[in-house]
């Protein structure tokens, strides 16, 4: 996997979060099959910005709600209305 792919995408999710609603998730569909595409595993630290069902860009307070719920995180889209449970990161490294 390359390094660029990984700047890529992460550019492609900047403008996600930055653009208007409309047009967000095409940005985060783009950089979803460029992983796709160059099979690139995305980090969590990206993979976690968007919902994996609807491909909504997640903005925490507009369309994602994060609730503790044993000892995970649960990402809630209110777009589509999927789930996603994350563990704690604690890593710092
Ligand atoms: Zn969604």
């Amino acid at each position: 996997m390359s390094e660029s792919v990984l700047k890529r995408a992460e550019y492609l999710l900047d403008q996600a979060k930055i653009t208007k609603d409309g047009l967000s998730k095409r940005y985060v569909i783009l950089a979803r099959k460029l992983a796709m595409r160059t099979r690139t595993r995305l980090p969590p630290e990206l993979n976690r910005r968007f919902c994996g069902k609807c491909s909504a860009y997640l903005k925490p307070g507009e369309n994602l709600s994060v609730r503790l719920h044993g000892g995970k995180l649960v990402y809630y889209c209110k777009e589509c209305g999927s789930h996603r449970r994350m563990p704690l990161h604690n890593k710092s490294h």
